[in-house]
């Protein structure tokens, strides 16, 4: 593009930087103000007037509109503010963002497909502009963080999850694409509100779903060969058997089954070289048996089988009580996923009860209730162990089963915590806590780049192992006895790197590669991470 395209081009803008030589010869003297600014004074005015906003929501409105504007100086801006910027365009505002999603709306962004494109998906992903599309992040909006069914306005995930991308990963956002599968939604009050974005009608399912989705995997691979999809908040049922039919034929994984699991398990990893106990000898209980909390079971599993444990006794680690109560083989209302964790063992109605029974070593909230670690639970975790272990893993922060305060009030300061949304540190009893994010955020923007990087077919469990193996290296002895289990988000990009070569050398191991192996695994992947920084234009 040239003249005023140029300035209303998001790819590639740079407003008040472009250089005198570049206003002279693309045509855009005189269109911008006379100061020529560096990238970095551009960022001091983006955060002063970041800064400036009465709330949460008006910073992640001001964000996107940046990232429609100039999208080399949003990744600076979120790149080097990560730890301020994250909880803005991701967990929690992005929760909220996409509850209002409908009613913020300003431009559209990525891909919607509903079922009366039955017969022209390709056509639609042909609409895109750019054609070497290498990640695409899909949801059908049914289960949106903890806060359940958004249909269309669950879009506000995968853009943010992409924005992670590209700031966490350096994958270039050209090379990336969020689709929202609009198949309706049962939420009543998005029906009724004149402003929803999606289609007016009731969830479909069935035959008429499986055939839809079977359409858009089949239109990807066409129009993007090679291209990796992930699943993201998908409803519990359909998460499952979506990754169960996909996972052998396309390069797919589900996020919120097996990304959360590999940063759940580095988490206990970290966790453990506090405590000193050993994995196969934790019981861990989780609150919540769906795609966070059995996804999570399942790698365990996988971990200690890897590591010499016979897999009966592994799974025996493993406890998980859901909306019923615990799960043991005495019940007879257990899907076959859940099944696979239910130990002959008394039933327990409440969560209480079962930690009484149980005693573990750690609760894992995945619930998406909050409040559900009350006091007495998180009493009893701390006079059943020196160091209770106590991850509360739903978003966004309403969500949490208890806040961090919470956690180490009641524990007398001993707990060793994460949450999935990110808390302040607390100060009590004198003393300072920093509470861990046990986010996925952590995990998936590296095992993509791994991913793309060896061009694997397919995306096997073992890679989110080594992941969240790699993730648990990175943490070093200061973070440990600050009660950091996760290194901090500063070092993400590092972690990313990490994390996507141990990936690739999966994909390598395993002949999955589509790509020879580069001599140097690290330096190719490293050439790829993309920085945002200006480029000369003449
Ligand atoms: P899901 O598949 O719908 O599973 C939710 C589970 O919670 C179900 O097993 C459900 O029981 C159980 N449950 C609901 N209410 C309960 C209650 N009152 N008592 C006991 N169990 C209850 O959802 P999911 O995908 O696993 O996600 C759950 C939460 O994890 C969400 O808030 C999500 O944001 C969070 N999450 C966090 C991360 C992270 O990176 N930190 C990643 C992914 C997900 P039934 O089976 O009986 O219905
Ligand atoms: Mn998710």
């Amino acid at each position: 593009p040239k003249g005023i395209e140029l300035l209303r081009n998001p790819d590639f803008n740079k407003s008040t930087a472009f250089t005198e030589k570049e206003r002279d010869i693309l045509g855009i003297r005189g269109l911008l103000p006379p100061k020529v600014h560096t990238i970095q004074e551009q960022m001091m005015r983006v955060l002063e007037n970041l800064r400036r906003k009465p709330n949460d929501l008006e910073k992640y409105i001001f964000m996107i509109s940046l990232q429609d504007r100039n999208k080399t100086l949003f990744y600076r801006v979120l790149l080097e503010n990560i730890e301020e910027l994250m909880p803005i365009v991701y967990t929690p505002t992005v929760g909220q963002a996409c509850l209002e999603y409908g009613h913020i709306f300003r431009r559209p962004r990525g891909i919607f497909i509903t079922p009366q494109d039955k017969g022209r998906i390709v056509n639609i992903l042909r609409n895109w502009p750019h054609k070497c599309i290498r990640i695409i992040v899909v949801t059908d909006g049914e289960r949106i963080l903890g806060l359940g069914d958004l249909g269309a306005d669950g879009m506000g995930i995968p853009v943010g999850k992409l924005a992670l991308y590209t700031a966490c990963a350096g994958i270039h956002h050209s090379l990336s694409l969020p689709i929202t599968l609009d198949v309706g939604t049962d939420n009543e009050a998005l029906l009724n509100d004149p402003l929803y974005i999606g289609i007016r009608q009731k969830r479909l399912r069935g035959p008429e779903y499986d055939a839809l989705l079977d359409e858009f995997v089949a239109a990807v691979n066409h129009v993007f060969p090679g291209a990796l999809i992930q699943f993201e908040d998908f409803g519990n049922k359909n998460a499952f058997r979506l990754l169960n039919k996909y996972r052998d034929k396309v390069c797919c994984f589900n996020d919120d089954i097996q990304g959360t699991a590999a940063v759940t398990l580095a988490g206990l990893y970290s966790a453990l070289r506090i405590t000193g106990g050993a994995l196969k000898d934790q019981r861990i209980l989780f609150l919540g048996a769906g795609e966070a909390g059995l996804g999570t079971g399942e790698l365990i599993v996988s971990a200690l089988v890897a590591e010499g444990v016979a897999e009966e006794e592994a799974r025996r680690c493993c406890w998980f009580v859901d909306s019923k109560g615990l799960i043991v083989s005495s019940r007879e209302d257990l899907t076959e996923h859940k099944r696979r964790f239910a130990h002959d063992h008394p039933f327990a109605p409440d969560l209480l009860s079962a930690v009484e029974l149980i005693k573990p070593t750690a609760l894992i909230g995945v619930s998406g209730r909050p409040g559900m670690f009350t006091p007495e639970i998180l009493a009893t975790m701390a006079r059943i162990n020196e160091r209770p272990i106590i991850f509360a893993l739903s978003n966004p922060t309403s969500n949490s089963e208890c806040t961090a305060e919470e956690a180490y009030r009641y524990t007398d300061g001993r707990a060793i915590f994460a949450s999935g949304s990110p808390f302040e540190p607390v100060e009590w009893q004198d003393k300072k806590f920093y509470p861990a994010q046990g986010n996925n955020v952590y995990i998936f923007p590296g095992v993509g780049l791994g991913v793309i990087a060896s061009w694997s077919r397919l995306v096997p469990d073992e890679m989110f192992y080594v992941a969240a193996k790699t993730l648990a290296q990175m943490v070093d002895k200061s973070d440990l006895e600050k009660g950091r289990i996760y290194p901090p988000l500063t070092r993400i990009r590092d972690v990313s790197l990490r994390i996507a070569v141990s990936v690739a050398e999966v994909a390598y191991r395993r002949g999955l590669a589509n790509l020879p192996e580069p001599e140097d695994l690290e330096a190719h992947i490293r050439s790829l991470m993309y920085y945002p920084d200006y480029e000369e234009y003449v």
